[in-house]
């Protein structure tokens, strides 16, 4: 039942975890210098607000880890979940992270079609310019209300830290690469977007008008979308105009005033 940890130890998957997101963010954060794809001013001030909204995240992210992994850990006892099946530690691994990335997907819908969600989640879409500190930028009550939602569904899965250590060892990076302000070629990002969501897909995902960012939800895979039928895309993306109206004002990025943004009246 326990056989993923047979093949990874939960230690060596948590610092992998946390090494790859670090050294991906820190990578990107450099090309984005070197050569970005969209030039911009107050590159470290805009850095400094994101990363600040996402330590808040942390004092969530970290007790709430390690509850999940002892409750994930009580719950199998009684309910294996799709341990039931006795699949092979690896096929049951990628079965359980694609249900997780299905889950992902479908939260990040709801986050959109949902008026309350939407006050929260539409923090992450005020941004007014997209670079790797984007990834990081979430309202703590959306992480919060992700992270009760999850718990539940997590073990009526039968998933094991182990698996959820495992798919954020392989979501980070997707979603920093997504997000990141980096010039890639117009036919690696179609070869690219063929698996996961690509810069120019998540792009989209960020524009001003409603008819474009209520598309492209996928988190690991791009798989989600095309199924579903939320996948866009344009060729060019050139006058894409990304951001919230009015959220996104200078004035409105501070960080008391984006944590304030989803309890006072909505404009967007
Ligand atoms: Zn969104
Ligand atoms: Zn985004």
């Amino acid at each position: 039942m326990n056989s993923m940890k047979e093949l990874f130890s939960i230690p060596d998957l948590r610092i992998l975890s946390y090494g790859t997101a670090i050294s991906g963010g820190l990578l990107l954060w450099m090309l984005e210098g070197i050569k970005p794809s969209v030039y911009r001013e107050k590159r470290t001030l805009h850095a400094k607000i994101n990363l600040s909204l996402a330590g808040l995240n942390l004092l969530i992210l970290f007790p709430s880890g390690i509850l999940m992994a002892y409750m994930l850990e009580w719950s199998k006892q009684s309910w294996p979940g799709i341990g039931m099946l006795n699949l092979p530690p690896a096929f049951e691994a990628v079965v359980i992270i694609l249900l997780i990335d299905l889950w992902m997907y479908l939260w990040h819908r709801l986050n959109h079609e949902t008026a309350l969600l939407w006050r929260f989640h539409s923090v992450h879409h005020s941004d007014p310019t997209i670079d790797v500190t984007s990834s990081w930028r979430f309202h703590a009550m959306e992480i919060f209300i992700s992270e009760l939602l999850r718990l539940p569904l997590f073990m009526l899965m039968g998933a094991g830290i182990e698996h959820l250590l495992l798919y954020s060892l392989l979501m980070t990076p997707v979603i920093e690469f997504h997000h990141s302000n980096i010039t890639i070629p117009p036919a690696l990002d179609r070869l690219v977007r063929l698996i996961i969501p690509s810069p120019m897909m998540h792009r989209l995902h960020h524009s001003r008008l409603r008819s474009e960012h209520d598309t492209n939800y996928g988190s690991l895979f791009s798989l989600w979308d095309r199924l579903f039928g939320t996948f866009l895309m344009r060729e060019h993306l050139d006058n894409l105009r990304t951001g919230l109206d009015r959220e996104s004002d200078e004035n409105r990025q501070q960080l008391f005033a984006l944590l304030r943004r989803p309890f006072r009246p909505q404009q967007t």
